[in-house]
């Protein structure tokens, strides 16, 4: 019989959020459906800004936004776009958030206001910015970790990072910060390497590590790189193999781990996960921009969701299983399925959160 992650919930350490989370989110969710919404955001993707400070061979978003790596969104716009979004959860990436000279001024005001923050960073610029972002329950440092130190060096293209990303993880967290990690799995990446990466950051202290499939950006220099749904759930059948996973803690839900596994399908639900960048709001989706917008209503157009987006309707989508178009899908649909609730909670994911963003 075939093995799922619902059956071994004991082999994975549940992840370690705040409890707040789990209980505000589900709350927003419900008031949203009891409103008769049926597409809402759930995390504000926000990236105010695309320059970066490394170049990383997968990275479509340093390549894509060439001509305005300069611009610096201000503070009070990335505060209306996630106050006109309304979604409880922010994310910020980008390029490198670190780099922006007001991120502090952003991630503090976004606290102070409650949102549960969720900031990207590939930990090179960390050090300098943890005397200017006080540790709270609201904020997550998301550390970048694509692998072990050879692996990890290769996939951002610059020897001495994964030491960096480390000594950052580990001074974040003796400081009292939340920190988790974030990892794409490319058709390079070792699947022995990434399962030692994994339980190296558990035992550093991280909350859990957010996982996800690579898209093909039409960008990224490396287009071998991409992995095809039908390879994605070979490498991730590996990855996610019940019997191995002892000792690693996952950020993402098991019923997202499950579909990348191959052993659930699911319509994707990108409009969850609205993304505003320094040109606007990206339509349909973060990994998809056919153009931006500077209303975000305009996301919630039901053609979108109902012709134009999603597994078999656009062929740029039939290789995606992200964790920003999918892993939403898993608790939207889990809505009125109590067994799936029971799975959520079995594994700690709902008790503690059940939400991976970034
Ligand atoms: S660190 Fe992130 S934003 Fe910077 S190049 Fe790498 S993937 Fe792109
Ligand atoms: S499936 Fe298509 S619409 Fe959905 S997140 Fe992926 S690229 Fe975007």
């Amino acid at each position: 019989m075939v093995q799922t992650l619902k059956d071994n919930p004991a082999v994975v350490k549940p992840a370690k959020r705040p409890m707040e989370l789990g209980v505000r989110t589900g709350w927003y969710i419900l008031k949203n459906r009891l409103r008769g919404r049926k597409r809402f955001p759930l995390v504000t993707m926000l990236e105010p800004l695309e320059m970066c400070n490394l170049a990383c061979i997968g990275c479509g978003r340093i390549r894509e936004y060439r001509g305005v790596l300069d611009k610096m969104m201000p503070v009070a716009e990335a505060m209306d776009a996630v106050h006109k979004s309304g979604a409880p959860i922010v994310s910020i990436a980008g390029g490198e958030p670190t780099i922006h000279p007001h991120i502090d001024e952003i991630i503090n005001t976004l606290v102070a206001e409650k949102y549960f923050v969720y900031c990207c960073t590939n930990a090179l610029l960390l050090p300098r910015m943890l005397d200017k972002i006080p540790p709270s329950k609201y904020f997550c440092w998301v550390i970048h970790m694509d692998g072990m130190e050879e692996k990890h060096d290769e996939s951002v293209a610059r020897s001495g990072v994964f030491n960096r990303a480390v000594n950052g993880i580990r001074l974040a967290v003796d400081k009292g910060y939340r920190v988790c990690t974030n990892t794409t799995v490319f058709r390079n990446s070792d699947v022995d390497d990434l399962r030692e990466m994994f339980r190296y950051v558990s035992d550093l202290g991280v909350e859990g590590s957010m996982l996800s499939p690579g898209y093909d950006f039409e960008d990224a220099p490396d287009q071998d790189l991409f992995l095809t749904r039908q390879e994605s759930r070979k490498v991730f059948r590996n990855l996610l193999d019940p019997t191995r996973m002892e000792g690693m803690r996952f950020y993402n839900n098991p019923l997202y781990l499950n579909f990348l596994r191959g052993d659930r399908e699911y319509q994707c639900t990108a409009w969850s996960n609205p993304t505003y960048t320094v040109m606007g709001w990206r339509k349909p989706c973060y990994p998809l921009a056919d153009e931006h917008t500077d209303d975000v209503a305009d996301l919630y157009e039901p053609k979108l969701w109902e012709e134009q987006y999603g597994v078999g309707r656009d062929p740029r989508c039939s290789n995606c299983m992200m964790h920003c178009g999918f892993e939403s899908a898993t608790i939207f649909n889990a809505i009125g399925k109590p067994r799936e609730w029971v799975t959520f909670i079995k594994s700690g994911a709902a008790s503690r959160g059940g939400i991976s963003v970034g």
